[in-house]
């Protein structure tokens, strides 16, 4: 009922749909479909966890998989650890910003990023059918563990910036882990970054603390504390820490949009390049890499992660992401990294000493809206047509669902991947305009 599986991976309700069968089969249809070979399993800090990684354990063992356990680790660490190691795949046990009853199984190739659809159908299907290739007693795999993954993941971050311009700024920082699996690197980045934290949620105990979206509603509380503290700013992780929503000086929660574009423009101020988003995320990065220079393009790709780091790859990107905190820094991990963003956001704030809040208020200005609504999906393909249609003057992507860029603003249209739901994002320079943007575009329907 409450399983789903998608190419992000399967998620479910423990005790109910995420069982240890299912994870011991999926361990096993994931390591039979890599042939053996070297896989690395990490996990966030829900407390059933570790249920969780022994069964997938045991089942990649049983088809002559080598498994290496790196206990509690951030998403984007466990794909550093894929990549540094050569392992021919990775599995996290994470439901990222889900909450606490939930637990999720996602696959990694061995680029440290989500399989493409296909293959995913492929894992998915061996899964369906039994179809294991168990090893016999001279060839089951074995285990070691690595406890490793943070310091390393902290030391490549680290190797990429300006750590002396940093720490003379002596930055009075808010970190909010929400207990989950970011707590221990991002702190270490942080103080070896010379700043002063007050750690929030700091314990990995997976009981999160408050709603675990990183969205305005869930984090008032961080914002009090910012203030109160009088910090420079607050960073806020998800679960499993691959996004980072970031609170000013002022107090105010400035947008999760807002994160890959400040990342951004560091990016590009100093290594000026292509960039890769999502069709959903905000114009504001394209703003900045018009800003920057000829050199800095913006490639948007269809939603999900695993298709912004491919582009990413592809395209020698010098940053990437998604307009929901999630930034890629590819000279760390081709992943989204909460702690690749904060060492960007940082680095802004080391080279402009202004308050940070006058340095948001410098980004672009927009406002975003998204709605969604029940939509059948054989009405969709006549609406988006419709749609198409009415966008005379606008430039269109069609990638994934639609995208039509007007100078005044944008929409993007697309159906969801697990409901019979249509989603509506768009975005202008004021709520008014963004409004009647969406409301030209849901008429059509
Ligand atoms: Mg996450």
């Amino acid at each position: 009922m409450t399983l789903m599986m998608s190419v992000s991976g399967v998620r479910g309700i423990v005790g109910e749909t995420m069982t240890p069968e299912l994870a011991v089969q999926l361990g096993t249809a994931f390591g039979s479909h890599l042939g053996g070979g070297h896989v690395i399993l990490g996990r966030d800090s829900r407390p059933s966890g570790e249920l969780l990684e022994s069964a997938i354990k045991s089942g990649l063992l049983a088809v002559g998989c080598n498994v290496t356990e790196l206990g509690i680790v951030t998403t984007p660490g466990a794909a550093l650890t894929v990549l540094e190691r050569s392992a021919r795949g990775g599995v996290v046990v994470t439901a990222s910003h889900n909450p606490v009853q939930w637990n999720g199984i996602k696959f990694l190739t061995a680029e440290g990023f989500a399989p493409p659809p296909e293959i995913a159908e492929k894992i998915f299907s061996r899964y369906r059918e039994r179809h294991f290739n168990y090893a016999d007693v001279d060839s089951v795999g074995h285990c070691q563990r690595d406890l490793s993954t943070n310091d390393r993941h902290v030391a490549r971050v680290l190797r990429n910036l300006d750590v002396a311009a940093i720490r003379r700024r002596q930055l009075n920082v808010v970190l909010d882990s929400i207990n989950g699996a970011g707590g221990a690197s991002g702190k270490m980045l942080l103080e070896r970054l010379g700043c002063k934290v007050i750690h929030v949620n700091a314990e990995p105990s997976g009981r999160f603390a408050h709603v675990p979206e990183p969205t305005a509603e869930n984090l008032a509380g961080l914002c009090d504390t910012v203030l109160r503290a009088g910090a420079d700013i607050g960073f806020a992780q998800d679960p499993d820490a691959d996004r980072l929503a970031i609170i000013d000086n002022l107090g105010r929660y400035i947008g999760e949009e807002c994160t890959l574009a400040l990342s951004a423009k560091f990016v590009f101020a100093k290594t000026p390049g292509p960039a890769a988003a999502n069709l959903s995320t905000s114009r504001m990065i394209d703003d900045l890499a018009a800003r920057a220079g000829s050199k800095c393009v913006v490639h948007r790709t269809s939603v999900g992660e695993a298709n912004v780091a491919r582009a990413v790859l592809e395209n020698n990107c010098v940053i990437g992401g998604e307009g929901n905190g999630g930034v890629i820094d590819p000279r760390v991990v081709p992943v989204r990294d909460s702690l690749a963003a904060m060492g960007l956001v940082l680095s802004l704030l080391a080279e402009d000493w202004r308050p940070f809040s006058n340095i948001v208020d410098e980004l672009p200005r927009y406002v975003m809206i998204k709605q969604k609504f029940d939509l059948d999906r054989s009405q969709m393909d006549a609406w988006l047509q419709r749609v198409r249609m009415a966008a005379e003057g606008g430039r269109i992507n069609d990638a994934d669902g639609l995208r039509i860029d007007w100078p005044e603003g944008w929409v993007h249209v697309r159906p969801s991947n697990t409901e019979p739901i249509a989603r509506v994002i768009a975005e202008a320079s004021d709520a008014a305009a963004a409004e009647s943007l969406a409301r030209r575009i849901t008429e059509l329907r």
